[in-house]
């Protein structure tokens, strides 16, 4: 008998995973894919790390997390600092005075304010959708080219019905820093995300391609109590209807050449380019092999992104107003649920970030163990 089965090998169920096994339970992890880690999972590809589920980047402002990540894998020195290709035009991202300067021919902070200033007072008073917290962050010619098109791609909504909070995740700096994070620590884990999860399970017994919820009966039978990463309507058999979540299909080429667009991560932010952004994975390490070699070629991933149907990977949950509302009701279902836990992206069906993953396995653990 294990006193924990964790249904999911992500950051969540792998952190929990680690601080469970040290504090002395037996626990027995479960993923229905043929591989750990969730969406974190890294592959090795002619040397290249690729982000089969995305990219990565891990950056933090939480001291305690990072202590904790670097007990499990050495971090490189990447800083996210992505280009936006508007037909293109490229601009630096996230919103600087280098994108104020290529957009507007500003110079000085104080021109690049004024602006900004002029532009936003289009909107009055406390804005109540994505579209105005954008104008009013940075004006109306920058989410014009930047953020309108992006945004409608990505979420295949209207900016007049999504959150605000969606793009006030994104920082605005007069100063020239195309650091895309106001994260103090940052960095890709040298070896790849697999193996910084692998070092969490370290010692733990994990069963791949195992579906929890076509054997839920016999799996709950193994362990005294169930700490469940999948998403929180399927639990449910969405009884209550279904949660909306958008998902993402990556188009993966090996090219023979050494640098396809010189960065790691590039946005196609006009509406009509069908991909939101194109990633070049070996820029996370630098081009560099393990040894510290120049790659001879290159991996490259279009990601585009699509609403959620049965059969697709769930990404993104879509924290609109009716879907909020009805997380609330499953959220009371779980409340209700004995001996069951929660947590996670798809389990909380919150927009966490890979460091807020890890501070609510820890927290959980904390309160749990
Ligand atoms: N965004 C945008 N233009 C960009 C990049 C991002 O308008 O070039 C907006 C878009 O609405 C997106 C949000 O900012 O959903 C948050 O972006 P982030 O990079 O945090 O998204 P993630 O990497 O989690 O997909």
């Amino acid at each position: 008998m294990y006193d924990y089965l964790i249904v999911g090998s992500g950051l969540f169920g792998a952190t929990f995973a680690r601080q469970a096994t040290d504090a002395g339970r037996r626990v027995l992890v479960i993923d229905r894919r043929p591989h750990i880690a969730g969406n974190v999972y890294t592959e090795d590809v002619e040397g290249i790390h690729v982000h089969r589920y995305g990219a990565h980047i891990f950056h933090t402002n939480d001291k305690s997390v990072w202590t904790y990540v670097n007990r499990f894998a050495d971090f490189n020195r990447f800083t996210n600092a992505p280009v936006a290709n508007y037909k293109g035009e490229l601009y630096s991202l996230p919103f600087n005075m280098y994108t104020f300067n290529k957009m507007w021919g500003v110079v000085t902070p104080e021109e690049a304010r004024a602006k900004i200033d002029a532009q936003r007072r289009e909107i009055t008073g406390e804005p109540g959708n994505l579209e105005e917290q954008a104008i009013s962050l940075v004006g109306r010619d920058i989410y014009e080219k930047l953020i309108k098109g992006y945004t409608e791609k990505q979420w295949g909504r209207d900016c007049r019905d999504l959150p605000a909070f969606i793009i006030r995740r994104l920082p605005v700096r007069l100063t020239f820093d195309n650091n895309y994070f106001n994260a103090l620590y940052q960095g890709i884990p040298i070896g790849g995300y697999t193996k910084l999860v692998e070092n969490l399970l370290d010692g733990i017994e994990v069963r791949l391609n195992c579906d929890y919820l076509e054997d839920k009966e016999n799996l709950d039978a193994l362990a005294q109590k169930v700490v469940y990463t999948g998403p929180i309507d399927a639990y449910f058999g969405c009884r209550l209807g279904a949660l909306e979540y958008r998902s993402v299909r990556f188009e993966t080429e090996l090219l023979d050449i050494p640098n396809f667009q010189g960065n790691a991560a590039v946005n196609y932010t006009d509406r009509e380019t069908p991909w939101t952004r194109i990633i070049e994975h070996k820029w996370f390490e630098f081009g560099k092999d393990a040894e510290g070699n120049d790659l001879p070629k290159t991996v490259i991933s279009r990601e585009y992104s699509s609403e959620w149907k049965p059969g697709d990977e769930p990404y993104y949950p879509v924290n609109d107003e009716k879907n909020g509302a009805l997380y609330a009701e499953y959220k009371k279902l779980a409340d209700a649920e004995a001996n069951v836990i929660f947590g996670g992206r798809l389990g909380e069906y919150r927009y966490y970030d890979m460091d807020q993953t890890i501070a609510a396995a820890l927290a959980l653990s904390a309160r749990e163990l």
